[in-house]
């Protein structure tokens, strides 16, 4: 099958490595998720015990009263408007019964008693009008001076209560600072672990063949940390925790880095040993030797033995690689000095 070769071999390797390295962003970001979901401090609960709770029962119940007040006046408003309106018609038919009178009067004649008894009705109704409409008024102009009363109360317990409010405030805040720091910490003192354990693992195994799985761990993990770190920053002390962190971590790969730099794996100097003596060049320096080199061979440029006589079989062996050409038995190549 094609997808047997080598290279798609490979290649479904690479996939799926990615596609593992998503998953464990993906699990580890639920893990880190759980932890966000821990208990945070209660804005009201802080409310609830550094303000006095009489002074806002008071200030609820003078609220409450503000409000029955309010409607009180609309009411009373209507039935003021009511009343002037009934008291304007009431003095308009006393006008109008006055006139009739006084067109009688100037005519010379009596007013009937028919006409007096019609007068003195208006005129009753219209003063009886102007003393409902004055009640009206007077309970309207007493609405208004409660509600005074109660904004002047209001004012003063808001006085109180505002510094009160504030404390509860600054400690809620302080509270959920130190709420934000467990987080960070929480997270991290998980996410380090496994970002620590995947690189020591890594380190460890360094032939295992599930080196793949690892890698999308460590890339998993660390980026996980840098997302932890980032949300995190902002407060004050612990920028300097995780920079710390970070650049530890950053240092413990470039002094791997550099130590396999220095001393490179094994297998990958054999291979370029190898190659070289493939080439005829010398592995330490690419100095091209000829062909026709004695049993045993030093490199003119660099001075490092390239060629010696067997010690089993007395034939001429590559130095630098581990086995006898011709007889096959094997000798640690010497230390080459650099
Ligand atoms: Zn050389
Ligand atoms: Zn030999």
């Amino acid at each position: 099958m094609k997808d047997s070769s080598p290279a798609g071999m490979r290649w479904t390797i690479r996939l799926l490595s990615v596609v593992l390295f998503f998953l464990f962003i993906w699990l580890l970001g639920f893990i880190i998720g759980d932890i966000n979901d821990l208990q945070r401090p209660n804005h009201q609960s802080f409310y609830d015990a550094g303000v006095d709770a009489e002074l806002t029962r008071a200030q609820e119940e003078f609220n409450a009263s503000l409000e029955g007040i309010r409607v009180d006046k609309a009411r009373q408003d209507g039935i003021k408007q009511n009343r002037s309106q009934a008291m304007e018609v009431a003095r308009d038919t006393w006008a109008q019964a006055q006139k009739v009178n006084q067109f009688e009067l100037t005519a010379g004649r009596l007013p009937s008693d028919e006409l007096r008894e019609e007068l003195d009705q208006a005129h009753e109704r219209y003063i009886s009008a102007q003393a409902t409409f004055e009640e009206a008024n007077t309970k309207a102009a007493n609405l208004s001076a409660q509600e005074y009363a109660i904004r002047q109360n209001l004012v003063t317990l808001e006085s109180q209560v505002q510094p009160q409010r504030e404390e509860a405030y600054a400690l809620y805040s302080a509270a959920d600072k130190d709420h934000e720091h467990t987080l960070a910490i929480y997270k991290l003192s998980f996410i380090i672990p496994v970002f620590l354990l995947a690189a020591w693992a890594l380190a460890k195994k360094r032939e295992s063949i599930y080196r793949p799985i690892l890698k999308a761990l460590i890339l998993a993990s660390f980026l996980q940390v840098g997302v932890v770190m980032f949300e995190h920053f902002d407060a004050e002390y612990f920028k300097y925790i995780a920079l710390t962190v970070a650049v530890l971590i950053v240092l413990g790969f470039l002094v791997r880095l550099l130590q396999s730099s220095a001393r490179p794996r094994p297998d990958l100097l054999l291979k370029q040993r190898r190659e070289s003596y493939h080439r005829n060049t010398c592995p330490e320096c690419t100095y091209s030797y000829p062909d026709d080199h004695g049993n045993e061979f030093t490199c003119p440029a660099c001075g490092t033995g390239l060629f010696a006589n067997c010690n089993s079989c007395g034939g001429s062996r590559h130095n630098l690689l581990p086995f006898c050409i011709h007889c096959g038995s094997e000798e640690a190549a010497p230390a080459v000095s650099v």
